[in-house]
């Protein structure tokens, strides 16, 4: 018997960044030795006040459900953090708390986006961003980066693709995939131009404690103009907390409201232990925070070094996150030793798989031939050793 799906299944892609940590998975099952440069999230464990906060959690009964929209508790908690970062305050109607800033994105733009809208999301992106537009009905209009300056928006691109129908834009500095950090005037940029067409800007701002070369300036502190700006922000990288799903929202009250509307009607509430686990995290003890920091910066650099001495690849530093972007134009249209032509970075990401067990990302996958994605947020021996091995398959590429 066929089962008959909704359209809206048809519509929207799977996630292929899980998939890619599932082959990894599977092949390490089998007993495989391999590598994976596909991970979206930091190697470390949580830090152990947060583990004990979350432990005393359950056992002092925070097992049930909470408000919709967050406890008061966490609220706080974020008020303060986001004070002591930028000096504004933030009303407690003005905060949403959700099971990661993933369900923050997606109920953002059912709150806000429909049917006949268009929202700007630029490429590279992350893959779900296009899905979280297409859910909602509306559609993503792609706009071009500079890859050589960090991606950069390319204004030019943009003035040229504006429409009536954009209701709103999407931006994510420090990015996944590329990790670049958009400068201060680019972002001030953006905000104008949506100001002056009545955009809502989402600012997705999960990697802002990953910033290595420069203070990072939250969009909050550069929005003079006051256009209507939605901030995510999330718990899992910063803290190393991707199991516990927790992330959140600052926007004005009417969409906050509207927010929790849709959220009461799918999840409830976010989870209460994580949730008792952040408030620890934003109240507590930043030290392990800037630990993970200097050792990201460290890979980062062990990384950039090992991938621009292979040859025909061309590899910027990023500003920020665990990813870097390099581009391996270069290998594409070369020939396999079973006679394949690899087509595309899927295709050679898939070769790199088979030939010398290392997971990676094709970039083709966030809009971007050519590039593939390699996370840095591993030892420095594995990043070593999993390029070697790299090397090893690309020189048997005819
Ligand atoms: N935004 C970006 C750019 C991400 O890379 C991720 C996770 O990979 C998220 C949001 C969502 O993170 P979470 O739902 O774990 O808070």
């Amino acid at each position: 018997m066929s089962i008959a799906l909704s359209k809206l299944v048809d519509k929207i892609k799977p996630s292929f960044t899980l998939e890619m940590t599932a082959r990894a998975a599977a092949l390490r099952e089998k007993g495989v030795d391999v590598i994976n440069f596909g991970v979206g999230e930091p190697d470390f464990n949580t830090p152990s006040h947060i583990i004990e906060a979350g432990q005393n959690a359950i056992q002092d009964g925070y097992t049930k459900y909470t408000p919709g929209s967050g406890m008061l508790e966490l609220k706080e908690a974020i008020q303060t953090k986001i004070e002591n970062m930028t000096g504004i305050f933030y009303d407690t109607n003005q905060i949403i708390v959700s099971n990661g800033g993933k369900q923050s994105l997606s109920v953002a733009c059912q709150a806000l986006f429909e049917d006949g809208d268009k929202v700007i999301i630029f490429s590279p992106y992350w893959v779900s961003f296009p899905e979280f537009v297409t859910l909602s009905g509306a559609e993503p209009l792609l706009v071009d980066t500079l890859p050589k300056k960090q991606f950069e928006p390319d204004f030019d691109d943009l003035s040229e693709k504006l429409d009536p129908s954009i209701k709103g834009i999407i931006i994510n500095s420090p990015s996944n995939p590329t990790g670049g950090v958009w400068s201060d005037e680019a972002i001030i940029k953006i905000l104008e131009i949506s100001k002056a067409n009545n955009w809502v800007v989402i600012s997705d701002e999960t990697y802002e404690e990953l910033v290595y070369d420069r203070q990072f300036t939250a969009i909050d502190n550069l929005n003079d103009v006051g256009a209507e700006l939605i901030t995510i922000r999330s718990m899992s990288k910063t803290y190393a907390m991707t199991g516990w799903r927790i992330g959140y929202t600052t926007a004005d009250p009417v969409i906050v409201k509207a927010m929790s509307k849709i959220q009461g009607q799918t999840t409830s509430c976010p989870n209460a232990i994580g949730q008792k686990a952040s408030v620890a995290a934003l109240l507590g003890d930043q030290g392990p925070i800037s630990e993970m920091k200097k050792k990201f910066k460290e890979r980062r650099q062990i990384m950039f070094d090992e991938l621009n001495s292979l040859d025909g690849v061309d590899c910027d530093m990023p500003g920020g996150a665990f990813y870097m972007f390099p581009d391996f134009s270069s290998y594409l249209n070369r020939q396999t030793k079973d006679g394949k032509i690899l087509q595309d970075t899927f295709d050679l990401s898939d070769y790199i798989l088979d030939t010398a067990n290392v997971v990676t990302v094709a970039g083709d996958g966030f809009g971007a031939k050519g590039y593939l994605r390699l996370s840095f947020a591993t030892s420095a021996e594995i990043i070593k050793n999993g390029i070697k091995r790299i090397e090893k398959s690309l020189k048997e590429l005819k």
